[in-house]
């Protein structure tokens, strides 16, 4: 009879962004006691694109500690300010959803109110004019927000990146191999779930004969 057992082992199955974004997270944020291994297969290559994100990307690079000035050299990296819409609204149409803020609201009303009466009046130019992350990228400019002028506009400033997937993947391995996470090399081939406490068993091949082991998967 199958008894259920305090979980030791997690295993990370893929070594692509997904996989080593997970590993370097858990070994931030779990407390000590659990074996964090990751097994990816060199006969099954990872997507390897571009990876375009948005602010969230940041907070996660907060929490497992990167340096953004290294990660940005590491991953080839360029500073994204918003998305721009090709054709969206009608052909021949586009405009940059900035990210952050858009205007400034006022003590009685919200900016977007403001922004619409006037707008609705013809007297308002396109949204797009009141966001610093929207006017910036078209004049070609770019600043990380100071953190001493927290009253300024430039305060508001927000941004995430475009970088090379896989060589985020890669310098994530680096971090969190440096932070205990083991890496195998090996295509899994079987996994069965332990009805008793829905954790995993696993089985794979490789050039060195990949261990069966016990986690969650
Ligand atoms: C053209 C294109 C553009 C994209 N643009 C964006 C974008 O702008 N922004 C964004 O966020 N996302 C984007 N994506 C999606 C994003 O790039 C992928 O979702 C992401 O890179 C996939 O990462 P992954 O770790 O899930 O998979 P992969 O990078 O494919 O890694 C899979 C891993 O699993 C391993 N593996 C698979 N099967 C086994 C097995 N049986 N045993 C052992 N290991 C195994 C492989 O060896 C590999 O290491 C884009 C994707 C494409 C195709």
């Amino acid at each position: 009879m199958q008894t259920q057992q305090a979980l030791q082992t997690i295993v990370i199955v893929g070594g692509g962004t997904a996989g080593w974004m997970t590993a370097a997270a858990f070994s931030r944020v779990l407390p000590q006691g659990y074996r964090l291994r990751l097994v990816e297969s060199d006969a099954i290559s990872t997507i390897g694109v571009g990876e375009a994100t948005i602010p969230s990307i940041r907070a996660f690079n907060q929490l497992v500690e990167l340096d953004e000035d290294e990660f940005m050299r590491q991953t080839q990296a360029t500073f994204k300010l918003g998305i721009e819409f090709v054709n969206w609204g009608k052909q021949g149409d586009s405009y940059i959803h900035g990210f952050g803020l858009i205007g400034r609201d006022q003590i009685l009303a919200k900016f977007y109110q403001y922004w619409l009466k006037m707008y609705q009046m013809g007297e308002a130019p396109d949204l797009e004019h009141f966001s610093i992350n929207t006017v910036a990228p078209r004049h070609h400019k770019f600043m990380r927000p100071p953190k001493d002028m927290p009253n300024s506009p430039l305060a508001d400033i927000s941004y995430a990146f475009h970088f090379d997937a896989g060589l985020y993947a890669k310098y994530l391995r680096g971090k969190a191999e440096q932070q205990g996470v083991q890496r195998t090399e090996g295509k899994i081939v079987d996994v069965a779930v332990r009805e008793v406490d829905g954790s995993a068993s696993w089985s794979g091949t490789q050039r060195r004969p990949l261990d069966r082991g016990r986690g969650c998967g």
